[in-house]
């Protein structure tokens, strides 16, 4: 008998890992909030339940791709949620990003009722998400770490158990600032080509081959360059990120002065309303900066004078 897995969270994340993990064998019964977004696990073979307790109630396995620590909790310790209807011996698997100690508040609260929880955040976006390619890394007990690899391998390619409770949340807070600095710096870099009148696609092409070259600069110059942001990852959620990842610096004193400043121009694209759009839209406010914003779209050479 296939091992069956509730998936709770079928957005831009949740969807597609929920149709690998059926395409790969797993018998997955879904739930979303929105039930339009269920389509793509049924067309699967999967099945869309109608709560959370339907989804998870004969799971082996319970799978949770959701935004943010509250979600994760309410999800969780709600009424109808994974402490409640989950059958005794039950794996949670928590792929989303959250703050490392309500990670492993929540993995102690689930060791409690005889559940063992791993946070298990993942990189890689949507392309990894529909690839089967993500990273993971995962934090949690190495029994539980053992028992979920068969699942982790069929949604990731590179999947490392990296420590207790909490560290895969910690590794992940690491992972997005480095994304997010990347994408300001390539933001910045295009900003500076394109006011000084170099062809900004030969030019990253050439960049792209050095010790610059990047995953973000490869998958994100197209989008930034024809100002596509349709999400991939909102700002919103990378704000987020960012928030946990200064917050987790706080608490042990290390001091991380690019993440603070990344994490104050994040929030200013929210803030002016660009939290639904792509992160590669910092683009946009690094243009605004430079006076060559949505007024001026395309702007080519902007001439000697004002370079
Ligand atoms: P998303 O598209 O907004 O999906 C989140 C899903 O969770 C939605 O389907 C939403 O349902 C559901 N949801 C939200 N709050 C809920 C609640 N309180 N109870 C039950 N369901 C709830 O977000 P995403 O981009 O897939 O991101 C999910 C997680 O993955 C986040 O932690 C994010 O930081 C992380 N992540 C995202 C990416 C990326 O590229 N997108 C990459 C790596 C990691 P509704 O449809 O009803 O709103």
């Amino acid at each position: 008998m296939s091992t069956k897995i509730g998936f709770i969270g079928l957005g831009i994340m949740g969807s597609p890992m929920a149709v690998n993990l059926q395409a790969a064998g797993f018998t997955v019964s879904g739930f979303n909030r929105t039930p339009a977004k269920s389509a793509a696990l049924v067309a699967a073979g999967g099945r869309a339940a109608q709560s959370i307790a339907e989804a998870i109630t004969d799971a082996d396995v319970i799978a949770l791709m959701l935004p943010d620590s509250p979600d994760v909790e309410i999800v969780v310790t709600g009424p109808g949620g994974v402490l409640e209807a989950a059958k005794p011996g039950a794996l949670v698997i928590d792929f989303s990003t959250i703050r490392p100690d309500a990670a492993k508040a929540l993995a102690a609260a689930c060791a409690d009722h005889g559940l063992t929880m791993l946070d298990a955040p993942v990189s890689g976006g949507e392309t990894g998400a529909i690839e089967a390619t993500l990273a993971i890394m995962v934090g949690g007990v190495a029994a539980g770490f053992e028992r979920a690899l068969s699942i982790l391998q069929a949604v990731g390619k590179s999947v490392v158990h990296v420590g207790p409770s909490g560290s895969g949340q910690t590794v992940k807070a690491a992972n997005q600032l480095i994304v997010a600095g990347n994408i300001q710096l390539v933001a910045e870099a295009i900003v500076l080509l394109r006011k000084r009148g170099v062809d900004p696609d030969a030019a990253l092409d050439v960049i792209q081959g050095g010790l610059a070259g990047s995953t973000v600069l490869t998958r994100k110059r197209a989008a930034m360059l024809a100002h596509d942001f349709k999400p991939g990852f909102r700002l919103a959620l990378h704000d987020k990120d960012l928030g946990i990842a200064i917050a987790a610096a706080r608490e042990v004193g290390a001091v991380l002065p690019l993440t603070g400043a990344m994490g104050q121009l994040v929030t200013s694209t929210v803030s002016r309303g660009d939290g639904g759009l792509d992160h590669s839209a910092l683009i946009r406010l690094v243009e605004d900066l430079s006076g060559i914003g949505e007024a001026s779209e395309s702007p080519g050479k902007i001439g000697d004078s004002e370079a």
